[in-house]
C-alpha cells in the first residue's frame, strides 16, 4: 500500500537518494528542507512526480504533515557546514527531533533517526559495536554535532519509553556518492574535486587516520530495511561499510582512478578529528539481513563520473 512518508533534510545528499527510492517503491513522499546545505537540483528530477512534494521549511518550526513514516535527516553533516553556525546545529538536532517525534506521536507514525558514528567520538574500541558508549569531547568544535545527535538519540528513546512512539535509530558511518556538493568539505568530495582539477590533494594531519566509506545506495537499502524491520527492534544499529582505509590510501586511490597529476599536500589536523573509525555491522547483518555490496573502488568510480559532470 502507498505510504505517506515525510523526509526531513530530503533535498540533501542522502535525503535526495532516499526520496527517489521511496518514490520508486510507490510511496507518497513529502520532502521538507530549509536548503541550508541541500539543493533544489538534487530533487529537480522528482518535481514532476505527482506523489512528490517539496516543502521549504526549517525543522525549528512546527511540523504538521499527516504521515505514516518519518525519516529525520535534517542536519548539516559536513564539519565545515555544521561548524558554520554551531548553535543552530545543536538546535536543529534537538528541536528537530522534538518536532518530528511530536508529529510521530500525534500521527502514530513510525520514525527513523539518522544518527551518526560521531556519537562514538574518538573511539577507544575498534571496530565500534552499538554497545560502545563513545568518547566524545562535550566542549569541542565538533560537539555541537556529536552531542546534538546524542541528545536526539536520548529523545528518541524517551519518546519510545514515555509515549510508546515507534522509533528506529541508525548510526550512519561516512557515506559518499553522487550529489555530494563539490564544496561540501568532506574528504571524498574534496579529494575527487581536487584530483579532477589537478590541484593539490589536501591531507589533514599525517593521513594515517582511518575511516570506513559506505556507498550511498548501500546506505539507502539499510535505511529502508531498518524502517520496515519488526516493531520491537528499535536499534540503534550501525550502517556502514567495514572496509577501513587511511586518508593517504584514499588519496592515492582517487589519484589513480582519476588519472590525475595532483600531488599530496599536508595540512594541520582539525581539533578532535577521530583517529580511527570502523563499524561492527553484526547487528545489521543479523536483524536486517543487510551488508554493503559496493566496494570503495567501485563506488568511487561512480562518484567520480558524477563529479566529472558538474565540474567544468
Ligand atoms: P546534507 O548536508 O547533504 O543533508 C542535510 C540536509 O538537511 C540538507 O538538505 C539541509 O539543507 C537540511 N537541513 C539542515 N538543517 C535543516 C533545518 N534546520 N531544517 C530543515 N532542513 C535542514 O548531509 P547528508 O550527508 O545528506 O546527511 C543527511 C543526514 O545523515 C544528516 O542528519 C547527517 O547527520 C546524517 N549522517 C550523514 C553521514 C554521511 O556520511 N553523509 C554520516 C552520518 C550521519
Ligand atoms: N580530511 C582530509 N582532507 C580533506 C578533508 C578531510 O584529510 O580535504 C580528513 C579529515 O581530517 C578526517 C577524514 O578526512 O580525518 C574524514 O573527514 P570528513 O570531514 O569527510 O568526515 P568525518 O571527519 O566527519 O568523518
Amino acid at each position: 500500500m502507498r505510504k505517506k512518508i515525510l523526509v526531513t533534510g530530503g533535498a540533501g545528499f542522502i535525503g535526495s537518494h532516499l526520496c527517489e527510492k521511496l518514490l520508486q517503491q510507490g510511496n507518497d513522499v513529502v520532502c521538507m528542507d530549509n536548503l541550508f546545505t541541500g539543493q533544489k537540483d538534487n530533487i529537480r528530477h522528482l518535481m514532476d512526480n505527482p506523489y512528490f512534494e517539496f516543502i521549504r521549511q526549517d525543522v525549528l518550526e512546527d511540523v504538521y504533515v499527516e504521515c505514516d513514516q518519518i525519516y529525520n535527516l535534517a542536519c548539516p553533516a559536513s564539519p565545515i557546514h555544521y561548524q558554520y553556525d554551531p548553535i543552530k546545529t545543536g538546535k536543529t538536532s534537538v528541536i528537530g527531533a522534538l518536532h518530528t517525534l511530536g508529529l510521530a506521536k500525534r500521527c502514530h507514525a513510525r520514525i527513523l533517526q539518522a544518527s551518526t558514528s560521531e556519537i562514538y567520538g574518538d573511539p577507544e574500541i575498534h571496530p565500534q559495536p552499538e554497545t560502545y558508549r563513545g568518547c566524545v569531547n562535550p566542549i569541542g568544535v565538533r560537539s555541537c554535532y556529536d552531542e546534538g545527535k546524542r541528545m536526539a538519540e536520548t529523545l528518541f528513546f524517551d519518546y519510545h519509553r514515555q509515549h510508546l512512539v515507534d522509533i528506529k535509530v541508525i548510526r550512519i558511518f561516512n557515506t559518499y556518492g553522487p550529489r555530494m556538493r563539490s564544496d561540501d568539505g568532506r574528504v571524498v568530495s574534496n579529494f575527487i574535486v581536487q584530483a579532477l582539477k589537478n590541484e593539490n590533494i589536501t591531507i589533514y594531519g599525517d593521513g594515517k587516520q582511518t575511516r570506513s566509506f559506505c556507498y550511498v545506495d548501500d546506505l539507502i537499502d539499510g535505511m529502508i530495511r531498518m524502517m520496515n524491520s519488526r516493531e520491537d527492534f528499535t536499534g540503534p544499529v550501525n550502517i556502514g561499510n567495514p572496509g577501513e582505509f587511511t586518508m593517504l590510501e584514499l588519496a592515492e586511490l582517487v589519484i589513480r582512478l582519476t588519472e590525475s597529476n595532483s600531488k599530496i599536500t599536508y595540512m594541520p589536523l582539525p581539533q578532535d578529528d577521530p583517529t580511527q573509525r570502523k563499524p561492527n555491522i553484526d547487528l545489521a547483518e543479523k536483524e536486517l539481513a543487510w551488508k554493503p555490496n559496493i566496494g570503495l573502488e567501485e563506488g568511487l568510480v561512480k562518484t567520480i563520473d558524477y563529479f566529472r559532470t558538474i565540474i567544468v
